[in-house]
């Protein structure tokens, strides 16, 4: 068995620290060759680097990059935009765990170099769906989903006789834990609290996913990462609430058979599964017992309370950059929310606002994709409440 080169941008987060875990229980396997991060976390920069030997570091500015040759004078340390698509074509897998729209160079570049992209960024999928739908063709490209639900769609696929046209596919069903604030009244939903919203029921994260989940933003991001990821349009992929977390989506075919994916909820099964294939990686995390009594419950989701998955699918209809124009949005409605400008209940009011202003347009070339993005951000923080 070749070790296997790993790049993984976004390394000090919350999927970086879990890849981590799994790159440590395979080391024969696996090298970490390449690592970046933001500027928050240089002490956890370097820390990673000397553990894993790691040779070339990406970091967003050059006072970072002269803090972290200060104590690791013997390696590469490349900045910015550049510098993250240099270190997408360094090695034979990249995962892609960086937050927000700020992961685009790296899901490009690796594509288009022909890596295989363990992609957990599914903001940078989303906006930029009809450029990567280009590159992913290239040779030796491969596109996996770190996303649990679509990891575990991506496993219920493999059922698909015709896979990769999925003509006896009827729809995707996502599920959605719903949240903290699943089953809350409008009256409830007007004191939400930071706090409130950063207390995920069933799952640890980064913050800005935190509070997507909470909004359910994050399943109408999902809804639109599956339209790109499997090619299916989002009238066929439906969202079901299932607090448990356990089943992670599901497939329905023609025939009326729904194949799912279960597990605990453990981002490490969806990392191990996409540096592992096409073979599985022996680390049970995500095992269940069945051993002790457990329920499953599903329902429909709240979507008066909770816009924000409306307007995705909304956004889907649309097309052009209509999406990337959402997710710009949302993220400049949960920066603020966060730094305590606006209220949860603001947040996806922003984002509808901000689409009322939409500008139609077409995404042929990344130069498009940029002038969209910055726009819809020019346009949220305009429509942020004084
Ligand atoms: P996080 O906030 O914990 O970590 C984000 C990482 O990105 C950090 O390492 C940060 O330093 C890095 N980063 C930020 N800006 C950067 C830049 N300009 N250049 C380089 N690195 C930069 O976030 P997270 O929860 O790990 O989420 C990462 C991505 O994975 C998000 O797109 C999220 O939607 C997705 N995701 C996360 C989970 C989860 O369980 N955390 C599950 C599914 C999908
Ligand atoms: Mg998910």
């Amino acid at each position: 068995m070749s070790r296997t080169s790993v790049a993984l941008l976004g390394a000090t987060g919350s999927i970086g620290t879990q890849t981590l875990e799994v790159l440590r229980r395979e080391p024969a396997r696996f090298g970490l060759v390449s690592i970046a991060a933001g500027g928050g976390n240089v002490d956890r920069i370097i820390e990673i680097a000397r553990e894993f030997g790691v040779k070339r570091i990406g970091v967003p500015t050059q006072e970072v990059r002269a803090s972290v040759l200060s104590q690791l004078p013997n390696v590469e340390v490349v900045v910015g935009d550049e510098g993250l698509s240099e270190l997408a074509r360094s090695a034979d897998t990249i995962v892609n765990a960086v937050v927000g729209f700020a992961g685009l160079p790296v899901t490009l570049a690796a594509l288009e170099a022909g890596k295989r992209l363990a992609l957990a960024n599914k903001e940078s999928l989303i906006a930029a769906a009809p450029l990567v739908e280009r590159v992913r063709n290239t040779a030796g490209a491969e596109l996996l989903p770190i996303d649990s639900e679509h990891c575990a769609i991506h496993q219920a696929l493999a059922g698909a006789s015709n896979a990769g046209n999925y003509r006896e596919v009827r729809r995707l069903i996502l599920t959605a834990s719903g949240g903290p604030f699943r089953g809350w009244t409008r009256e409830d939903l007007d004191g939400v609290t930071k706090a409130q919203a950063l207390a995920h029921p069933t799952w640890a994260m980064g913050p800005k996913i935190t509070i997507d989940s909470s909004t359910l933003m994050n399943k109408g991001l999902e809804v639109l990462e599956a339209s790109a990821l499997f090619g299916i349009a989002a009238n066929r992929i439906d969202v079901v609430v299932h607090p448990q977390s356990i089943v992670h989506s599901m497939v329905e075919y023609i025939d009326g058979s729904v194949i799912a994916q279960l597990s605990k909820p453990d981002m490490r099964l969806p990392i191990a599964y996409c540096l592992g294939l096409p073979e599985r990686l022996d680390h049970a995390w995500g095992a269940l017992d069945f051993k002790t009594a457990f329920s499953l419950d599903f329902s429909p989701p709240d979507l008066e309370n909770f816009p924000a998955l409306k307007l995705a699918y909304e956004v889907a209809e649309v097309g052009g950059a209509a999406p990337a124009w959402l997710s710009a949005a949302n993220e400049v409605a949960v920066a603020a929310f966060l730094d305590d400008r606006i209220t949860w209940r603001q947040i996806s009011e922003v984002v509808s606002k901000t689409l009322d202003f939409y500008e139609p347009c077409t995404l042929e070339s990344l130069s498009e994709l940029l002038d969209a993005d910055k726009r819809a951000r020019e346009v949220a923080t305009a429509n942020l409440p004084k």
